[in-house]
């Protein structure tokens, strides 16, 4: 379930401090580091999957549950009105760092497209 050599499950357990948005039974959610955007919030299931292509099939409620966390977060942060993007990087040419899986909800500014 979870990784002690993972940077995001060790932010999980709370082990190693972060600037935490929202702790619930099955995701979590933190303010980037490095942040993109006036809003940027990773939100991470606590179960250790490296990436989306190590989702198993019985995995559907991850993903969903970060999406709802993400709609109920972007209204807190006041960003429903105006909009905000929800990025997830997989794997090396989508420049993914850390390989738990991890929605980037960003907001507070206009977003280019196509992204870099
Ligand atoms: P990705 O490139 O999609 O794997 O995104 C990883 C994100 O994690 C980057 O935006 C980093 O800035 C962010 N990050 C790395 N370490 C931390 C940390 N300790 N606390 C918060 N965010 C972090
Ligand atoms: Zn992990």
């Amino acid at each position: 379930m979870s990784d002690s050599d993972c940077l995001f499950c060790r932010i999980a357990s709370g082990e190693i401090p972060a600037d935490l948005v929202r702790s619930d039974p099955d995701a979590v959610a933190f303010r980037d580091i490095n942040p993109q955007a006036p809003t940027h919030i990773l939100i991470i299931p606590r179960k250790h999957i490296p990436s989306v292509a190590d989702l198993n099939d019985g995995d559907s409620d991850v993903m969903g549950t970060l999406f709802l966390m993400a709609r109920d977060l972007a209204r807190e942060e006041g960003l429903t009105e105006n909009g905000y993007r929800m990025v997830v990087n997989a794997g090396a040419d989508a420049g993914q760092t850390v390989f738990h899986i991890h929605l980037h909800l960003l907001g507070g500014r206009g977003m280019g497209w196509p992204p870099g």
